[in-house]
């Protein structure tokens, strides 16, 4: 049986939450206190990029299950289920920044006119629900039921991830939140997705585990990388071999320029910080992010090694968002090379099929272009710093007749090094045999 649900943050997880619980039949209104963002996503435009989202939202603000507001009282007038989906930024110490979640609990408890499944879909640290019932105990004569409910889609693949989950976890503490918890996902369950039902602290942490452990697994390939660029092995071929082992997996062991974006960074130094606060230092953390620092230097070293001097020198990064399939530039690695390069002295030039305004506003002094054969007339070197499929299409050879000088720096291992190498490219990839 549909449910009235209230969806509060209306940012990458809570706009693709409310469209698709919508879509699964329930109704929903997203509440934002971001004037503008609500008044755009009435008129049908996105505040973001994610494919199939115009979609989702549009046709269900047709279909009269989604609608927004600004006004979290009009909200839970009627909802049997608010989520929670604000931002929780790090702060400089590593903990998490929980202002928006405390502010959001503060603002329920007062407009709650009847008791309600409060539900922490932003990722926080785990006993969070314990300080958001004390919240609305303080604020609200109501009874209220906290579940932790945390978000694994991917950005990119947000809103496919979103309709067709793989898996779903819900923490509560009582029966009867657990049952509306289900009753709310009966449609993707029923679709095949696996249901975990845990206590609150579980699920809290599950997610925090979750991102720790794949930044882990990329920071793993990153390490090997220095090690196979050092012998002459090949990264790619050494993951290959690790991934067919099934206990081990093939996921996320691509060397790069390392991992980047909205959650990792934030949410590992946030696991970090409150296995410290319990009593636990949690070590191995310190040494993925110490790692993916180093990703992330080693390609600035490999352009600085091929152009010898930096200054004047004309940069092209191909990809500036965090990964493929989004404009999201929150922690890209792509920014943090090209700050380095501009404070190298490089003239940096960046492409990307979405996220260029976005890394504009960013980053002071990088030249945003189009058009990839545009950006590449007349530089130096090239960098892929995102894997877009589109830039594996790129005529290398036309490439190097306009660059001044041929050199292809691959911090994705998104080229074949035969072909680069045939087109005239001095070609340097990542845990791989450079051919310069
Ligand atoms: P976001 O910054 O895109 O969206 C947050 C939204 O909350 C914004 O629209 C903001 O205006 C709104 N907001 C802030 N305070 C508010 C308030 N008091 N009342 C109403 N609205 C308010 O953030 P996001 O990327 O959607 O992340 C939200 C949470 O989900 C974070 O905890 C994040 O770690 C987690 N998460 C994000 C992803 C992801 O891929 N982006 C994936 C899983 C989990």
């Amino acid at each position: 049986m549909p449910l009235d649900i209230a969806v509060i943050g209306t940012g990458h997880v809570g706009l693709i939450t409310a469209g698709t619980l919508a879509r699964v039949g329930h109704t929903v209104i997203g509440v934002d206190d971001d004037k503008g963002k609500i008044e755009s996503l009435r008129a049908g435009r996105m505040p973001f990029f994610e494919a199939g989202l115009t979609e989702l939202v549009t046709q269900e603000i047709a279909s009269g299950r989604l609608r927004f507001t600004e006004d979290i009282t009009e909200a839970v007038a009627k909802a049997e289920v608010a989520f929670i989906c604000v931002g929780t930024p790090g702060r400089p110490t590593g903990e998490p920044n929980m202002l928006a979640v405390e502010g959001v609990a503060t603002a329920l408890g007062r407009a709650a006119i009847h008791d309600m499944v409060v539900v922490e879909k932003s990722t926080v640290p785990v006993q969070t629900a314990d300080r958001i019932r004390a919240v609305l105990a303080r604020t609200s004569p109501h009874a209220f039921h906290v579940a932790s409910n945390p978000e694994f889609l991917r950005e990119g693949r947000a809103v496919e991830d979103s309709l067709h989950p793989d898996r779903i976890l819900v923490g509560a503490d009582n029966a009867w939140a657990h049952g509306i918890m289900r009753r709310l996902y009966e449609p993707m369950i029923e679709a095949g997705a696996r249901y975990f039902a845990t206590d609150v602290s579980t699920a809290e942490l599950a997610k925090h585990a979750c991102n720790a452990f794949l930044a882990l697994k990329i920071s793993f390939a990153n390490g090997l990388a220095r090690v196979c660029e050092a012998s002459g092995a090949d990264v790619v071929d050494v993951a290959d071999i690790m991934g067919s082992d099934p206990r081990i997996g093939r996921d996320f062991l691509d060397a790069g320029l390392g991992w980047g974006g909205s959650c990792f960074p934030k949410d590992l130094a946030a696991f970090r910080a409150q296995s410290e606060r319990l009593g636990y230092r949690f070590g191995l953390l310190d040494e993925v992010v110490k790692i993916n620092d180093e990703a992330l230097t080693s390609t600035f070293n490999k352009i600085r090694e091929a152009l010898w001097n930096l200054e004047g020198k004309r940069v092209v990064l191909l990809g500036l968002a965090f990964k493929p399939g989004t404009d999201d530039v929150r922690e890209s690695p792509a920014l943090r090379l090209a700050q380095m390069l501009l404070d190298g002295g490089a003239i940096v030039l960046g492409v990307d099929p979405q996220a260029g305004p976005a890394a504009a506003a960013r980053v002071e002094g990088l030249e945003v272009v189009d058009d990839a054969y545009a950006a590449a007339d007349g530089a130096d070197c090239l960098v892929v710093c995102t894997e877009w499929p589109v830039f594996a299409t790129l005529d290398l050879v036309r490439l190097k007749g306009i660059l001044t000088v041929p050199i292809l720096v691959d911090g994705r291992n998104l080229f074949d090094a035969t072909a680069a190498r045939e087109a005239g490219f001095s070609y340097f990839p990542t845990g791989r045999p450079a051919l310069p």
